[in-house]
C-alpha cells in the first residue's frame, strides 16, 4: 500500500468527479488508490475499512455472479482492445446491504511508477439500471401481451383463406387478409363475380351464391342478425370439390342498418366430415333402436301366441276334466296335457326371468363338484317324449370323456344343453337324427380341463343371415305363429351368456335343409378324488324321514296352500295354515305344538314374510325362535334370495313349489339340527 502513500497521485485526481481508482493488472488485482467517492459507494468511512471490506482487491468489488463478465472484460482490454478503454457494468455489495449498479470504464496502463496497472473511472448508475429494468420488464411484458393478441388474431384470421371488408353503402370491398397491404378498392359485384366463376364454383351453388351475395339480400339479412353463414362447395384444380363457408360479419351499422361488413371465406372439410360422421352416428343409433323396438313388438307378438297356446290348453282341459269327473282315465288324461302345458309356460317365464337378469348383470354361477355323465340323462328325459312322438334317431355318446367329475353349476349346465338339445328336437322334422357327443382335452392351465358339447341334427337348418343374429334376445327365423313352435328366441341369447360366464364358447354350423351343429366348449376344473363330495353320489331320496314333521304353511293364496298342503301330507308331514304373517305368529305362540319347520310365502297382506321371520327371530322363546325357515316366493331374483337370508331365513325356494326340492331342503335343515 506503499502507493497510496504517494501523495503526487492523491493531488492530480483529487479533482476528478466521480469515483477513482488504481489497481495492478495482475492476478491479484490488488488495489493501489482509490478515493473517497469510491470508499462511500463501497458503504465505507475510511480507506482502511474499504480495504478490509474489499480484501484490498478489485475481485472484492465486483458482485460474485458478475465477475466472471468482468474478468472477460479485463482480459479483452488487456489482449489488446482496439480503444484502449474497456466499459463494462456490474453490481457491487455495498457494506450496509443492497445493491449498487456501478458503471465502470477501465484503463490498461504501463506505468513507469507502477508497472502495468488499471486507471478506473467508476459511477454509481444504481437509480437508471433500476428504470432500465422496470422498463424493459414493461417492454417484455408489452411485447408479449402483443405477441399473444397477434396469435389469437392470427388463429382466427388464418381458419379463413380470405377476408374481405365490405362497405354496402358504396357498394365497394377491399380484400384485407391474406394480402394485409392491399389498399385497392373493388366494386363489390365485381369481387363477386371474380369469385364466382364456373371454374371455381360449382354451378348450381354458383347461381344460388349469387343470389344471397346481393348487397340487398346480404342487408336484408343482416338486419336482425349479427352474422350469416352460407355453405357451398368449391372446385378444386384436381377436379375434386371441397365444402366451404362464407361467413358475413357486420362490423358497423347505422339506423340498424349494415353498413360495413367482414367476409370470411373458409373451408369446411373438416367440419362436414365430422357432422358426417355424428350424423351416421345418430343414424345407426336411430337404428338400432328401432331394430330393438321392433324386436321388442315380435316378442310381445311371439309371448302372447307362446302364453296362449299352453294357456288354452290349460283352460281347454281343465273344462274337459270336469265334464270326464266319472271317468279317471280320462281325467288323468287332462291333468297330464294340463301338466305338459304348464311345464310349457314355466320354462317360459324361467327364460324371460333369466333375460331380465342378463340384462341387468344379475346372473351367477354357482359352481360344486358334479358327475358331467348325470347331465345328459336329465335332458333327455326332457325331451324324450317329443323324439318319440316324432320318431327321432337320437344319440348320445359320452366316450371322450375321462374325468367326469368337475366344479361347475349342474343348474346352469342343464339349461345349456336343454335349451341346444331342445332346439335341435324342436327343428328336425320326423324321422330324423340328433347326435349328442363329448369330448374331453387338455388345456394348458393346470387341474383344468376342456370339454367339447356337439349337438348335431339333421333339421331345417339356419339361413346364413339369421345364423349371425342367432344370440341376439328376441330374435326368431320366423314369426312363432308361423313356425307353429314354442319359443320367444331368449333360449340361445340365454346359452350364450351363460357359457361366457363360465368362461366358455358356443359356435354354430348350419345349412338349411340339411342341418345345425352347435358347438359348446368349457373350460372345467376337475375333482379330485379326496374332494368329491358325498352329497353328490346321493341319489333320489326317500324323504321317509320326514314323515310326522310338524310344518307351518304360511301362504295367502288359498290355492297355493291346498296344492301345498296335499303334497306335503303325501310324504305323510303334518301341516297346518296360516294366512298371512300376523296369523302365523299368533299361531306359533299360542299353539300347544313344536313345529319343526316353517314354509314361509313373501308377499302377503298385512304383514309379509320378512317381517313376519324377523318378528319370529325376535322372539324370545328359543322353541319358535330358532325354528327354520324356507321362503317359497315367486319372487326369484338373486337380491329376493339375499333378502330373505338376511331377513333371518334359512333358504329360499322359487315358486312353483317343486316338493322334492322343498323335501330336499327340509332335510338338510332338520337334519344339521
Ligand atoms: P326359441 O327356440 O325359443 O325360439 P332360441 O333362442 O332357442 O329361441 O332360438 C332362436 C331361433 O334360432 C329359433 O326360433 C330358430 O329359428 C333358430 N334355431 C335355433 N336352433 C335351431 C336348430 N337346431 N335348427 C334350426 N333352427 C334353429
Amino acid at each position: 500500500m506503499e502507493a497510496i502513500k504517494k501523495i503526487e497521485i492523491e493531488e492530480i485526481v483529487k479533482g476528478i468527479p466521480g469515483g477513482f481508482f488504481i489497481y495492478y493488472a495482475n492476478g491479484e488485482e490488488e488495489i493501489i488508490y482509490a478515493n473517497q467517492e469510491v470508499i462511500y459507494l463501497y458503504g465505507c468511512e475510511t480507506k482502511r475499512e474499504f480495504l478490509e471490506y474489499t480484501g484490498g482487491s478489485f475481485k472484492g468489488m465486483v458482485h460474485p455472479e458478475d465477475l466472471e463478465r468482468v474478468e472477460k472484460s479485463i482480459a479483452d482490454q488487456i489482449a489488446g482492445n482496439p480503444r484502449n478503454f474497456d466499459y463494462v457494468e456490474y453490481r457491487a455489495l455495498p457494506k450496509g446491504g443492497g445493491i449498487k449498479w456501478i458503471e465502470d470504464f477501465g484503463h490498461f496502463v504501463k506505468s513507469d511508477i507502477y508497472g502495468e496497472v488499471f486507471y478506473v473511472f467508476i459511477t454509481d448508475v444504481t437509480e437508471k439500471m433500476e428504470r432500465n429494468i422496470k422498463q424493459k420488464k414493461r417492454l417484455m411484458n408489452l411485447a408479449i401481451d402483443q405477441e399473444l393478441l397477434r396469435k389469437s388474431l392470427e388463429s382466427t384470421v388464418y381458419s379463413f383463406v380470405k377476408v374481405y371488408m365490405i362497405n354496402l353503402r358504396d357498394g365497394y370491398s377491399r380484400e384485407i387478409y391474406p394480402d394485409i397491404s392491399n389498399e385497392e378498392s373493388k366494386r363489390y359485384t365485381d369481387a363477386i363475380d371474380t369469385y364466382i366463376t364456373p371454374e371455381n364454383v360449382m354451378e348450381e351453388e354458383g347461381k344460388r351464391l349469387r343470389k344471397l351475395l346481393q348487397p340487398e339480400h346480404l342487408c336484408q339479412a343482416l338486419v336482425e342478425r349479427d352474422s350469416v353463414e352460407y355453405r357451398y362447395r368449391r372446385r378444386l384444380t384436381d377436379s375434386t370439390v371441397e365444402w366451404c363457408m362464407m361467413v358475413f360479419t357486420v362490423s358497423d351499422r347505422e339506423k340498424g342498418l349494415p353498413v360495413t361488413v367482414t367476409l370470411g371465406i373458409r373451408s369446411i372439410e373438416k367440419l362436414i366430415q365430422k357432422e358426417n360422421q355424428q350424423r351416421l352416428l345418430l343414424e345407426s343409433a336411430f337404428m338400432r333402436a328401432r331394430q330393438a323396438s321392433e324386436a321388442k313388438t315380435i316378442f310381445l307378438a311371439n309371448m302372447s301366441h307362446d302364453i296362449r297356446t299352453p294357456m288354452n290348453a290349460v283352460v281347454g282341459f281343465a273344462e274337459l276334466g270336469l265334464r270326464h269327473g266319472d271317468d279317471p282315465e280320462k281325467m288323468r288324461e287332462c291333468l297330464r296335457k294340463i301338466q305338459d302345458s304348464s311345464q310349457i309356460l314355466l320354462r317360459l317365464i324361467d327364460d324371460i326371468l333369466d333375460m331380465s337378469r342378463i340384462e341387468a348383470d344379475r346372473l351367477q354361477i354357482e359352481v360344486e363338484s358334479y358327475d358331467l355323465l348325470e347331465i345328459m340323462p336329465q335332458v333327455y328325459q326332457m325331451v324324450e317324449k317329443e323324439i318319440h312322438d316324432k320318431e327321432l334317431n337320437f344319440s348320445y355318446d359320452f366316450s371322450g370323456i375321462k374325468d367326469r367329475m368337475v366344479f361347475c353349476d349342474p343348474t346352469r349346465m342343464k339349461q345349456v344343453l336343454y335349451n341346444l338339445v331342445g332346439n335341435a328336437v324342436k327343428f328336425t322334422p320326423g324321422g330324423g337324427k340328433i347326435d349328442v357327443r363329448i369330448r374331453q382335452y387338455e388345456s394348458l392351465s393346470y387341474g383344468i380341463e376342456n370339454y367339447e358339447f356337439v349337438i348335431q341334427d339333421t333339421g331345417i337348418g339356419i339361413a346364413p343371415d339369421f345364423l349371425s343374429k342367432i344370440f341376439i334376445p328376441f330374435e326368431r327365423e320366423k314369426n312363432s305363429t308361423v313356425s307353429g313352435s314354442f319359443g320367444v328366441g331368449l333360449g340361445l341369447p340365454i346359452t350364450k351368456n351363460i357359457v361366457d360366464l363360465m368362461n366358455g364358447s358356443i359356435e354354430t354350423e348350419s345349412e338349411v335343409g340339411k342341418g345345425s351343429t352347435f358347438i359348446v366348449r368349457l373350460p372345467f376344473q376337475v375333482v379330485r378324488e379326496t374332494e368329491e363330495h358325498e352329497e353328490h353320489v346321493q341319489v333320489k331320496q326317500s324323504f321317509s324321514g320326514l314323515a310326522g314333521k310338524q310344518v307351518l304353511l304360511v301362504e295367502d293364496n288359498e290355492l297355493n296352500r291346498e296344492i301345498a298342503r296335499e303334497l306335503l301330507e303325501e310324504y305323510h308331514l303334518l301341516v297346518d295354515e296360516a294366512e298371512d304373517g300376523d296369523v302365523a305368529l299368533e299361531i306359533l305362540q299360542k299353539s300347544e305344538k313344536e313345529y319343526d319347520v316353517i314354509l314361509m310365502d313373501i308377499q302377503m297382506p298385512r304383514m309379509n314374510g320378512y317381517q313376519a321371520t324377523k318378528a319370529i327371530r325376535g322372539l324370545s322363546d328359543s322353541r319358535f325362535s330358532e325354528i327354520p325357515i324356507i321362503a317359497l316366493s315367486a319372487n326369484a331374483f338373486e337380491e329376493d334370495k339375499r333378502m330373505a337370508i338376511s331377513s333371518g331365513m334359512n333358504q329360499h325356494l322359487s315358486k312353483p313349489m317343486d316338493i322334492e326340492k322343498v323335501l330336499t331342503a327340509m332335510q338338510r335343515l332338520l337334519d344339521a339340527e
